[in-house]
């Protein structure tokens, strides 16, 4: 191909890009009629090309446009021009006109009807080239650019709300569900969270919120339309004006239901390509129906909630209420907000299980200082109680002589010399002290752990038996209630004989006039039950705490150790000891041994 053929097919593709550009452009020859228009132009004024071509450029334009300025300066005034076109239609359209000075020396002189000298000189500029924008579509992009910008500011005013403030998970799910139907937030009717239960394996409706018909909508959002827009304001009026009417939508929400390896179910999978989609009436895909059904309405949207640790669950929304469509926009915008409150539900959840392990952490802590102060305590009852035996050990001796002494001088002075009742005093407290001294030692003596299987009826039988001469004596009836026939328990015989000796001891010194005692053995579920009652005075209620507590008395010559010694000697064995005072009259002492396990 010659050059001067490339240079001809290079000028002709040239022309057709302009020809067919949707940019709106327009070639004025110096004479100001139209050279040339793209087909953006022949749309906007809806001519065919044929129609434009020739015609002053002027006269397309309200006020007409005047390019001379342009022509002999290079500049228009002002730069950008405000007009309005005229179309076929008769219609006027708001446009902004730029216009910029162009070489076509050949071509312009020829286009002014003056022939061409093919001189270098003559390449001035001019022709003009017109640009020119539609300011409807700018202003509709304008405002589209707005909302975008008001959403994305929300956004992110509701991600810092999310993050930063302490919310309970409960509280971030209710947030997140007033995002996406507040009025400055993603304006939805409806909306409906349901989350994946791993357990069950199932994705489940957890909470929702929206009015049930037009009539509360209208109210609410009239309520709506003077709150603030910050995240806390707008939860704050949710509490006010939407909570008792979301009653509806929670009844719908709770029947939300979806087994997880249903996989071609459109939530499922909308999880599985973390992709929002738009659900529109005559779409067939497997789960629409169902949801379709629930919801009472065709269109939906459903996002995924997602993070890096796997799928939490899933986002419900439609506008059932308004029979708005569903945009791109709002879609697109779901989609961000769901990535958003998934991170911020993970977060909560995080934080909730740290708390939850940091109580448990402070508990373990507590308990163990517990532990060791009771260690300290029975460390230190441990040497006090070495010490009481030393001391108890100590005292017996010069006891057991002073007591001889006072006994002898009773004996020898006689019954109306003063000193007679002081020896007679010593006697007696000296006397009082030796029960305490041994029941101290016997209280502070290891304990020996010597366990066999014992018939406990018979132990009960046998111990009581020892008693009869003495319960005689007293007038006292003795009956054996034992229920619990070959019943074996693993104790020490020697130590619970001692326990039951005290209890019967007890009994019949309350019973002085007589009465009458009863030796009970019951079977328990697990353990045996062993009861001394009398029909004694009992005990008064205030004390009834402090039976078992050591030195306890109201016996003149008691120790107050007896009941403890038997306390102890029960709990060694792995049961209790307690007393009542009975309906009737008299009181029961008693206490449970634990059966072996099978
Ligand atoms: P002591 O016999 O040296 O007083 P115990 O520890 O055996 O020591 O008894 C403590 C107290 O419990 C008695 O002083 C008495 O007040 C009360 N008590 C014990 N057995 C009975 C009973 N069967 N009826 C009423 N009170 C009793």
């Amino acid at each position: 191909m010659s050059d001067e053929r490339n240079l001809q097919r290079r000028m002709e593709i040239v022309a057709e890009g302009f020809f067919h550009s949707a940019l709106p452009l327009i070639l004025v020859q110096p004479d100001g009629r139209i050279l040339a228009a793209s087909r953006g132009v022949c749309e906007l004024v809806k001519l065919p090309w044929g129609r434009l071509v020739g015609n002053p450029v002027g006269a397309l334009f309200v006020p007409a446009l005047d390019v001379t300025d342009c022509r002999d300066h290079g500049v228009c005034n002002p730069e950008y021009m405000q007009l309005e076109i005229q179309t076929s239609e008769g219609a006027l359209l708001p446009v902004e006109v730029v216009c910029r000075k162009f070489f076509a020396p050949d071509l312009g002189r020829e286009g002014a009807g003056i022939p061409g000298t093919g001189d270098p000189a003559d390449r001035e500029p001019n022709h003009c080239l017109l640009y020119i924008s539609d300011t409807r579509q700018r202003d509709h992009d304008d405002e589209l650019r707005a909302a975008r910008l008001a959403k994305l500011s929300l956004l992110n005013q509701v991600s810092e709300a999310l993050y930063g403030a302490n919310l309970t998970l409960d509280q971030v799910l209710e947030a997140v569900l007033i995002c996406i139907t507040a009025g400055q937030g993603l304006r939805f009717n409806r909306a409906f969270l349901l989350l994946v239960d791993e357990k069950s394996g199932l994705l489940k409706g957890e909470l929702a919120i929206g009015p049930s018909n037009a009539d509360e909508a209208a109210r609410i959002w009239h309520d709506l339309a003077y709150q603030g827009g910050d995240l806390f304001s707008m939860m704050t009026s949710y509490d006010q004006s939407i909570k008792q009417t979301d009653v509806a939508v929670n009844e719908i929400v709770r029947h939300m239901v979806i087994p997880l390896d249903q996989e071609s179910n459109v939530l499922v999978r909308s999880m599985q390509e973390r992709q929002a989609r738009r659900i529109t009436p005559g779409m067939i895909l497997p789960g629409v129906a169902t949801i379709q059904s629930w919801l009472g309405y065709g269109e939906f949207a459903v996002a995924p909630l997602i993070t890096r640790s796997g799928m939490l669950g899933a986002i419900i929304a439609d506008n059932a209420i308004s029979g708005n469509t569903i945009t791109d926009l709002d879609l697109e915008f779901l989609q961000l907000f769901a990535n958003q409150s998934a991170s911020a539900i993970e977060n909560s959840r995080l934080y909730t299980e740290l708390e939850k392990r940091l109580i448990a952490l402070r508990k373990a802590h507590e308990k163990q200082k517990e532990d060791q102060e009771t260690l300290l305590r029975m460390e230190r009852l441990s040497v006090m109680g070495e010490t009481s035996a030393i001391v108890a050990h100590e005292l017996r001796n010069p006891l057991v002589a002073i007591g001889g002494f006072a006994r002898a001088l009773v004996r020898n002075l006689d019954d109306d010399d003063p000193n007679h009742q002081y020896a007679a005093i010593i006697t007696e407290e000296v006397g009082r002290m030796e029960t305490i001294i041994h029941d101290l030692l016997d209280f502070i003596r290891p304990q020996k752990l010597l366990r066999k299987d014992v018939a406990i009826d018979q132990l009960a039988a046998d111990t009581a038996a020892r008693f009869r001469e003495e319960l005689e004596k007293k007038h006292i009836e003795l009956e054996l209630d034992c229920q619990a026939p070959g019943v074996l328990v693993s104790c020490n015989p020697g130590e619970i004989q001692q326990v039951l000796q005290n209890f019967l001891m007890n009994a019949i010194q309350v019973m002085a006039d007589g009465g009458r005692l009863e030796v009970r053995t019951r079977l328990l579920d697990g353990g045996v039950k062993v009861e001394v009652c009398d029909t004694g005075p009992g005990f008064a209620k205030e004390v009834a705490d402090k039976l078992f507590s050591p030195f306890f008395t109201t016996k003149p010559t008691g120790s107050g150790l007896g009941l403890t010694i038997c306390s102890q000697i029960i709990k060694s064995h792995g049961g209790v000891a307690g007393a009542r005072n009975r309906s009737r009259k008299g009181a029961g002492f008693s206490f449970i041994l634990p059966l072996p396990k099978e």
